[in-house]
């Protein structure tokens, strides 16, 4: 198993910007680690090889920047994308859950049809931060009867606590901070 030492491409890369969206806020740019395709390969072929025996039917991603690392991977594992969404951006029916940001609050969606109790998913998002992003995710999944095999994140904010909050899920995290 691969372990965060392995990751230290990423780690260097990582870039943090003090005071933004907001004063107070660290926010961690994943931009520099996008731009090196050794890095991007990394996190990828890590995600994986974790889950090449999951019995996994689609990579679920997260609005946005959970579409960067759920597309690269569903396409290296040869399973379906499926997308969640901000309100108003998904045409057909959807199912939705609200949530607190660690700036701000939002919504997310998914449409009603994208999964079935046959599907067996990981849900993909770049951070993990309070976790009411990834815990709205992981309800609209759970509202199409899928099954959630791991929540994963490339970042996770321990001091955040968000792990106890969605203690009924498993979750990976490849860099902790
Ligand atoms: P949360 O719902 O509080 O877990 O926040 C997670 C979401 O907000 C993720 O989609 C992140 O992209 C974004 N986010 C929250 N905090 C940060 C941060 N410090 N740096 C970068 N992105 C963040």
């Amino acid at each position: 198993m691969p372990t965060n030492t392995y990751m230290e491409l990423v780690r260097q890369l990582l870039r943090d910007i003090p005071d933004f969206p907001k004063p107070g806020i660290v926010f961690k740019d994943i931009t520099p680690v996008l731009q090196s395709p050794e890095a991007f390969a990394e996190i990828i072929d890590h995600l994986a090889q974790r889950y090449a025996d999951a019995g996994l039917s689609q990579i679920v991603g997260i609005e946005s920047r959970g579409f960067i690392f759920a597309s690269a991977l569903a396409l290296k594992m040869q399973k379906g994308l499926v997308l969640i969404r901000k309100p108003g951006k998904l045409p057909a029916d959807t199912f939705s859950a609200a949530y607190d940001l660690e700036y701000g609050q939002d919504e997310v969606h998914i449409h009603k049809d994208a999964l079935s109790t046959q599907d067996r998913v990981v849900i993909l998002d770049d951070l993990l931060a309070t976790g009411g992003t990834l815990g709205a995710a992981a309800s609209v999944v759970g509202q199409t009867g899928a099954s959630i095999h791991e929540l994963a994140v490339l970042i996770e904010l321990d001091f955040l606590g968000a792990r106890a909050k969605l203690s009924d899920y498993s979750i990976h995290s490849l860099l902790n901070y």
